[in-house]
């Protein structure tokens, strides 16, 4: 019930109807117990800062952001996370209520850490031996790069079909930190560059919106060509669970690892900088992961035009 206890949090974003996070956080406040909900809040893209300073006002605790505010948020936060700030994007929103003075929001991004556990919960922990390809360069990407870099993975290397855009990202990243540099790589995507790499790596991530409902058929990885069977392989898009590419891998004998994982883990991480409440793996996938397979299952997502993470 909702009542004069109840605590909110919600997500801002142009649109939101489609996403999974309200069914994911609901689920969970209710297994365990908490008199805590979270609201789908579309917000115009004139009207981020307001809405940001709105919730501080209305007694919000925070919020996750998602396309196309994860940026335009920024000038309404008083602090922003390392990780935040290394990707000039934030995913969530924490109200700050010290003593006595004015809320405040700060910013974090739960992005990468929710990638690197997902992984590993596909069984896959990078090191300073691994080889990884991402492909794509855009928002995701940038998450899952630094993600792999911070993780401590040897060799990162990012194919996109605009070349311009992986090597802006590896460029940023590089300009952080000079060992990173050793460690970036860029390449134009095509068949032959990714079949090519491909042989001499150990993960492969999708990081583009191919193989995304509704074309659901589109996969990065050529026909007729198998992948290879050592390789793990990871697409961050998770409608359809089983995307082009997973089916690719998984009939090749190699390892695939689905977008969900990823989704549930940076909303459980979010949850935690809420509620303070750390929520444990297998009730991330009893309760987190099991309400998004229930609704997209239904059908809900199926429409999901954006590239949304959350
Ligand atoms: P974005 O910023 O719009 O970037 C899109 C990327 O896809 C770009 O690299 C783009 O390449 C590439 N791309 C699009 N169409 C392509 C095509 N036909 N062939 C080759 N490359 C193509 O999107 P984003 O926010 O990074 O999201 C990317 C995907 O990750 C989405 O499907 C999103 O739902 C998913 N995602 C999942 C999670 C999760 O938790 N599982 C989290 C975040 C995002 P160009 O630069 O050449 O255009």
């Amino acid at each position: 019930m909702i009542d004069g206890h109840t605590q909110l949090v919600g997500l801002l974003g142009w649109p939101v109807e489609h996403s999974l996070s309200p069914g994911m956080h609901n689920a969970a406040f209710e297994a365990f117990g908490m008199n805590w909900r979270y609201l789908p809040l579309p917000v115009h893209p004139g009207e981020v800062e307001q809405a940001v300073r709105g919730l501080a006002a209305l007694g919000f605790q925070g919020a996750n952001v998602t396309v196309p505010h994860k940026r335009a948020v920024f000038p309404a936060l008083a602090s922003l996370s390392p990780t935040a700030r290394a990707l000039g994007a934030v995913n969530t929103l924490v109200v700050q209520r010290p003593d006595d003075r004015p809320p405040t929001v700060h910013g974090a991004n739960t992005d990468a850490d929710g990638f690197i556990g997902a992984l590993q919960h596909g069984g896959f922990t990078p090191t300073d031996t691994t080889t990884a390809l991402v492909v794509g360069a855009g928002g995701a990407a940038r998450g899952v790069v630094y993600g792999l870099l911070t993780g401590g993975t040897g060799r990162i290397v990012v194919l996109n079909r605009g070349f311009e855009r992986a090597l802006v990202l590896i460029q940023d990243l590089a300009g952080r930190d000079d060992e990173w540099a050793s460690r970036l790589s860029a390449l134009p995507l095509s068949t032959e560059t990714l079949v090519e790499t491909a042989r001499g790596a150990d993960l492969l991530v999708n990081a583009t919106t191919v193989g995304m409902w509704p074309r659901i058929e589109g996969s990065v990885w050529p026909d007729g060509v198998p992948l290879p069977a050592h390789l793990v392989v990871f697409d961050l898009v998770y409608n359809p669970l089983e995307t082009r590419l997973l089916r690719q891998a998984r009939e090749s004998g190699a390892h695939p690892v689905d977008g969900l994982g990823m989704l549930v883990r940076q909303g459980a991480l979010s949850f935690d900088l809420w509620t303070g409440r750390s929520i444990p793996i297998d009730e991330i996938d009893r309760v987190m992961r099991a309400a998004c397979e229930r609704a997209l299952s239904s059908g809900h997502g199926g429409t999901h035009q954006n590239s949304s993470s959350v």
